[in-house]
């Protein structure tokens, strides 16, 4: 795709506030009171599961679902015009492009309808065209265009009339995997050229990760967290939030103090806990949460031997499994917990083989304690 056409995303970008936003469908709450604050020129991404009310959330920032409460404000001005007063572009799954009219004929109809001028129309057509790599296409049907096609000049359509906000649903949803990852970075290459503010909705967090600035993760109608993907990754503040987001190791238990140093009690073992995870209350329960990629694999007949400032678990190896660059080791431990790690392939270390006997130890500080909230949405089953 080429260069930021001169028109498009001119002003300043605008900043959007869901305040308490809620919406019951009969018996279903299908948005609970969330609240978000949007920076202008910002890629927020809601992500959460199947009906955990993300698009029901971008409808109502669309106008057309009306909220059961709450606010929604652009540029701290409450908005309550009809959706299409609210100069709020739309990408959905599906294309959605008209199909008895042309590309350039689809993506001219927002300045259509806002009485844009003949000439300026075409320009802005033309610049909307280009700025998707689709300039040639202009006078194809949809029919005659890929799904990839189709989807970027559902794009130039929604950005075309240089929208405050653009809300895009589930927008690569039915491309395939390589076509996908393809349009995710032109994607976001586009809107950091526009300065545009998107909502993105996704289910899919490795799509999340790649392109947000921020990710909202959904559950049962609530937000668990927002916060920037490596913070939700390295920092998760729900087992929810930890389990939806990449892989990992969980260890409930009740989490103790002595002499100043907290552990876990999971009942078959006590794992050291960071000093800086302060338990809310004497006793609490919880989870510790520990990444793949932190749990080293060491064959228990070689030298070495965990530090005092890491866990380490007697296991045997399951299966590995070769994923071009890095392998995935299952373990088994003795009381018949699984564990995941992954190691880079390549390091020069002894890489531990099915059958073999190992240590699986982390480094004290890279377990993630997550203390239990009565209070929160449906937690996910324990993996072991
Ligand atoms: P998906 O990824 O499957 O689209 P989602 O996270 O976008 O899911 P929503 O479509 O917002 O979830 O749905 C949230 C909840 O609200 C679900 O329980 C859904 O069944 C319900 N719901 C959504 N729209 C309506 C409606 N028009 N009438 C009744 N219930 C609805």
């Amino acid at each position: 795709m080429d260069a930021k056409p001169k028109e498009a995303g001119s002003g300043s970008p605008s900043h959007l506030t869901l305040r308490d936003l809620t919406k019951q469908f009969g018996s279903v709450r299908a948005v609970d009171k969330i609240n978000i604050e949007v920076k202008g020129g910002e890629f927020v991404t809601l992500l959460g599961p199947s009906g955990s009310g993300k698009t029901t959330t971008l409808q109502m920032i669309a106008g057309f679902v009306e909220p059961t409460a709450g606010e929604i404000l652009i540029d701290e001005q409450r908005i309550t015009a009809p959706a299409y007063k609210r100069d709020i572009g739309m990408v959905f799954q599906n294309y959605a492009l008209f199909p008895h009219m042309t590309a350039a004929e689809n993506v001219a109809f927002p300045l259509k309808v806002r009485r844009t001028k003949k000439d300026r129309m075409r320009q802005l057509v033309t610049e909307a065209l280009e700025m998707v790599g689709l300039a040639d296409r202009g006078n194809s049907y949809p029919k005659q265009l890929s799904g990839g096609q189709q989807q970027r000049i559902a794009l130039a359509r929604a950005l075309v009339f240089r929208p405050r906000i653009v809300l895009l649903d589930e927008p690569l949803g039915a491309l395939d995997k390589k076509l996908r990852e393809e349009l995710q970075l032109e994607l976001k290459r586009i809107q950091e050229q526009l300065q545009v503010t998107m909502i993105y909705v996704t289910h899919d967090q490795e799509e999340a990760l790649v392109m947000s600035d921020r990710i909202a993760v959904f559950n049962e109608g609530k937000i668990e967290q927002l916060a920037e993907a490596e913070e939700l990754y390295e920092r998760p503040n729900s087992l929810f939030v930890a389990d939806f987001i990449g892989e990992s190791n969980i260890f409930r238990g009740s989490f103790t103090q002595s002499n100043g140093h907290y552990s876990l009690s999971t009942g078959k073992r006590k794992l050291a806990v960071s000093e800086h995870a302060e338990p809310p209350d004497e006793e609490a329960q919880g989870t510790l949460v520990v990444r793949p990629e932190r749990l080293k694999v060491m064959n228990a007949s070689a030298d070495a031997k965990p530090r005092p400032d890491q866990n380490a678990i007697q296991a045997t190896v399951k299966e590995v499994i070769y994923l071009g660059g890095e392998r995935k080791y299952i373990l088994a431990t003795s009381d018949g917990e699984n564990l995941i790690a992954r190691h880079q392939v390549g390091t020069g270390e002894v890489e531990p083989r099915p059958g073999d006997e190992v240590i699986a130890c982390w480094q004290i500080e890279h377990g993630v304690a997550v203390f239990d909230q009565p209070s929160r949405g449906k937690q996910p089953e324990q993996k072991e």
